[in-house]
């Protein structure tokens, strides 16, 4: 086995590590994880240190880490098929079983699913079918994109301007200028404190329309959203929100593309995020639970709506000029299948919504009186307490003071539990696997109360 300081050697030689401050690691200031094995929640790195990991990796490890289910799937895929393309009508026993649980899983009027590699790359497809479905309905100029402020959708092109959060913009040249952004539906940063939530979702929707209006409603395409902001600060929407967003959509004929690469499968306590608040899509996007990360795989999935244009259009224009070596890869198709059934026989949808409840209750019961928490969040085992300089008036820490990655590290150092620092704000994150158990629960919680107070203590 190589040795670690060989393994660190190289690593900083010659690995670009994605997301990274590229000048720190390559500095040897940053932590350099070498991580080694899974199990359940925890995971183990090369030193020997056995973390619980309560963000499931990025949100992705849903079933947990070392299900032998899903590796043994994999391994006999690998042996008798490990790749053959989806091109021209090809397909797999596990990639058209996957298709069929997907589409039996999903919110009424879902009809097909394109299989990719990753919620990128799944959103870039997204926003073609979208341009390729106004061409073929002979409406050119209906191509704008909205999407909202903190929202996350990828870091390609198309997707990395439809994420709205400056980190993915900055120095990239983006946003694109398909692309233009709307207000996120982020009630504990409301402007007037006393807006009542029900006035607070009218403001959103009135902002949406009037943004609709000054651009003109038949230059507008889609709408991409996440059921519940995630990367963005991990923020449930208020109460009607949904409804009536939608509500302008329908009224102005623009698609809705509801982004589930992290709610979808069980997150929130629903099979999908859709489901939960009530949200009619005309195309899902899927990845990260889909296999709980044991192989890569995305998906779109279409709507008989969107389905039946796209249908029409191969008719006059001839094969759909979009595809992938890897579309529907049977090692991540059988990973899938494995994944999927998994989910059902452990009943983890129904963990995700029960111990979820008891985990935000508990961060509620063991937070509520430290002074610099502003608020406790979350829906299923999506979760976020976020810090604050002035409870009262929502006011936030200096960036520059760096409070939330503070809590984020004591966390670790002090009782080895995964939180994450989320991007933009003071937010401590929390979406562990989907097993999660109500010890389990505890100990983040207790580590949690442990973290915040230490850091508060030196502010
Ligand atoms: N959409 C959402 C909602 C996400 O959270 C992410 C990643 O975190 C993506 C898309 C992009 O997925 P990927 O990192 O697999 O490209």
């Amino acid at each position: 086995m190589l040795r670690n300081d060989q393994l660190a050697e190289w690593d900083r030689e010659t690995f670009f590590h994605p997301s990274t401050h590229l000048a720190q690691f390559a500095r040897g200031e940053l932590p350099d994880r070498i991580v080694k094995t899974g199990d359940g929640v925890y995971i183990t790195d090369r030193e020997g240190n056995r973390l619980l990991d309560a963000f499931a990796g990025l949100y992705c490890v849903n079933v947990g880490y070392g299900r032998s289910e899903i590796a043994d799937a994999i391994a006999k895929q690998a042996r008798e098929l490990a790749y053959y393309h989806a091109y021209v009508g090809h397909g797999t026993e596990a990639s058209i079983t996957l298709a069929k649980m997907v589409v039996d899983r999903a919110p009424v009027g879902m009809s097909k699913v394109y299989f990719g590699l990753s919620g990128s790359d799944a959103n870039e497809t997204n926003v073609k079918l979208v341009w390729y479905y106004n061409n073929v309905l002979g409406r050119p100029e209906k191509k704008k994109i909205i999407s909202r402020w903190r929202g996350y959708h990828g870091s390609g092109l198309m997707t990395g301007s439809l994420t709205g959060l400056e980190l993915f913009h900055n120095q990239f040249d983006l946003p694109l200028s398909q692309v233009i952004h709307t207000d996120a539906p982020y009630y504990f940063h409301r402007n007037v404190r006393s807006q009542s939530e029900a006035d607070f979702v009218a403001q959103c929707a009135a902002s949406l329309e009037e943004l609709i209006e000054k651009e003109g409603a038949d230059t507008i395409a889609a709408f991409f959203g996440e059921p519940v902001l995630g990367t963005g600060g991990i923020v449930p929407p208020p109460e009607g929100y949904w409804d009536a967003i939608q509500t302008v959509l329908r009224k102005h004929d623009i698609l809705l593309i509801a982004d589930e690469v992290v709610t979808g499968f069980g997150r929130l306590g629903c099979m999908f995020g859709s489901d939960h608040y009530g949200i009619r899509p005309d195309i899902i996007t899927i990845a990260k639970g889909l296999t709980s990360a044991y192989a890569p795989l995305s998906g779109s999935i279409v709507s008989e709506k969107v389905w039946k244009v796209l249908e029409d259009g191969t008719d006059k224009l001839g094969p759909i000029g979009h595809g992938w070596t890897y579309s529907a890869h049977p090692i991540g198709a059988a990973a899938g299948v494995a994944n999927l059934k998994l989910i059902d026989d452990l009943d983890l949808v129904t963990n995700a919504r029960e111990t979820g409840a008891y985990f935000k209750q508990a961060l509620k019961d063991a937070l509520d009186d430290i002074e610099i928490v502003g608020d406790i969040r979350g829906e299923g085992l999506m979760a976020a307490v976020e810090f604050v300089q002035d409870r009262e008036t929502g006011a936030r820490f200096e960036a520059s003071r760096k409070v939330g990655p503070a809590i984020a590290t004591a966390l670790l150092d002090r009782s080895k539990v995964i939180g994450r620092a989320m991007p933009q704000g003071d937010i401590l994150g929390f979406a562990p696997p989907l097993c999660l158990t109500t010890e389990e629960a505890d100990t983040i919680v207790e580590a949690t109360r442990d973290a915040v107070k230490t850091v508060a203590a030196g502010l």
